[in-house]
């Protein structure tokens, strides 16, 4: 017997056969809607990277509405992905819903600040306690343009992140460490820069690396996410914050907190609920409801340094900023969204269900004696093919296997049930009800039987 992650290889893959054939039987709308979609579609679908669930096809959405969703051929499922964060607070949350019908007769975009921008900026600065604020259209904007502002603020030239991070199609973060050797990765298309010449990377969790690299005094800032997220979840280990963020600003460097994901752990992101104090703070996908934008925010005296760098510079593009910005659309979903739907309110619920879902998951686990972890983050669960958290990028990778997740998640959606691609990582929101665990802990279970 093959096994592998502390499964039957065979049966894993007569399970994936057969849940693929389900799929197709399943689903005939949506297989002749990616047929003719294919005709015009480069790679058959909007985004290329939407063929690589675990479908044979795309499973075309017909509408969406708090934590459900249905499909072209009528099919309900309770979503756990919620966009991969960018409906962290529900599909089309009223509030959002409203502020838009409303802004809908009052124009979208005209190139200059709309009355709802004052008072965004104020509640972001309540929020995060950071007090100057600025706007793009997605967190990668957002996280590019910080990189640009604090090149410019600081005149140093590099930028520290850790091993596995992902900010968004952000060139500079692609280094990975390779046997310990920084080394650009190797998926990347038409990049045609030297990315290690000004990327630094170190592991998560290894304080003596990064204070290695620190003391070169070359690096404007450590871009990290205070949880890493993307390679599955890394957790700070004790102590880890407090000991990097000392050295960090005993370098001269700059902390960029990119709470994209981590905002799951409060209505002031992880920052807030840990008491880190970073320089600047970028959040985006869920901070409008779903509707596309991103907000950076400096603190008072980065702030200064960066109005100095602008006034220093001579007229002319700054590279930061695009023209749909800050659009009138986006500051009135915001507003709505951070007044009426990011609430106090919404996190307890958030964080009561994600604890059920995670001591849950952890239960079923331990009931088919799998080596396998669970790890929770506010509003996000994550389970992963590990017997223990991992510490760094290079074990959280280690525990990734892409072909059993996508047999899991395939399982999963065939029962009405999505979860997030590319690891396994499960988000409440408002809406999502102790029926909807119990249904998704269920159907784990089964899955595990089968598998
Ligand atoms: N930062 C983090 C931490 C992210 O996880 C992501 C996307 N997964 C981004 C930035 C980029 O977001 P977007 O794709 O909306 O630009």
């Amino acid at each position: 017997m093959s096994t592998r992650t502390g499964l039957n290889w065979q049966r894993v893959q007569a399970l994936a056969a057969a849940e693929r054939a389900s799929y197709v039987a399943r689903n005939p709308e949506s297989a002749r809607l990616a047929e003719e979609a294919a005709r015009n579609l480069l790679f058959g679908v909007p985004m290329h990277w939407m063929n690589d669930w675990s479908t044979p096809f795309p499973l075309t959405v017909r509408d969406a509405s708090g934590a459900r969703f249905r499909d072209a051929d009528g099919h309900e499922y309770v979503d756990f992905c919620l966009g991969d964060t960018g409906a962290m607070f529900g599909h089309a949350p009223q509030p959002v819903a409203r502020a838009i019908a409303r802004q809908s007769a009052r124009g979208y975009t005209a190139m200059l600040p709309s009355e709802d921008a004052g008072p965004v900026a104020a509640e972001l600065s309540r929020r995060f306690g950071l007090p100057y604020w600025q706007f793009a259209l997605s967190a990668s904007d957002a996280n590019r343009f910080v990189l640009r502002w604090l090149r410019a603020a600081t005149g140093r030239s590099k930028v520290l992140v850790f091993n596995g991070c992902y900010h968004g199609t952000v060139d500079d973060v692609f280094v990975d460490l390779v046997d310990g050797v920084p080394t650009q990765r190797d998926s990347l298309l038409g990049q045609v820069h030297k990315l290690t010449d000004h990327t630094v990377v170190v592991e998560f969790n290894d304080l003596p690396a990064l204070e290695a690299a620190l003391a070169q005094g070359d690096i404007a800032c450590v871009l990290a996410e205070p949880v890493m997220t993307n390679i599955g979840m890394v957790l700070p280990q004790l102590g880890y914050w407090e000991a990097a963020q000392q050295l960090i600003k005993r370098h001269g460097t700059l902390l960029v907190i990119d709470e994209t994901h981590t905002i799951s752990s409060g209505t002031g992101g992880y920052a807030r609920a840990h008491n880190m104090q970073p320089d600047v703070l970028v959040v985006g996908k869920p901070i409008g409801g779903g509707v596309p934008c991103a907000v950076y925010g400096f603190t008072e005296e980065l702030a200064r340094r960066v109005e100095h760098a602008k006034r220093s510079a001579p007229p002319g593009h700054s590279g930061v900023g695009t023209t749909l910005s800050a659009n009138m659309f986006a500051m009135a979903a915001m507003r709505a969204n951070l007044e009426e739907v990011m609430t106090e309110q919404a996190y307890q619920h958030m964080f009561a269900l994600a604890g059920q879902l995670a001591d849950g998951l952890r239960a079923v686990v331990a009931s088919h004696q799998l080596p396998w972890c669970v790890t929770q983050i506010g509003a996000r669960t994550e389970f992963q093919f590990s017997a223990t958290a991992p510490r760094s990028g290079t074990e959280a990778h280690a525990a990734m296997d892409g072909e059993l997740e996508q047999v899991i998640h395939l399982y999963l959606l065939n029962r009405g049930l999505l979860i997030t691609p590319f690891h396994n990582m499960l988000l409440v929101c408002p809406e999502t009800t102790n029926a909807d665990i119990t249904q998704l802990l269920d159907a784990f279970n089964d899955c595990l039987t089968a598998l």
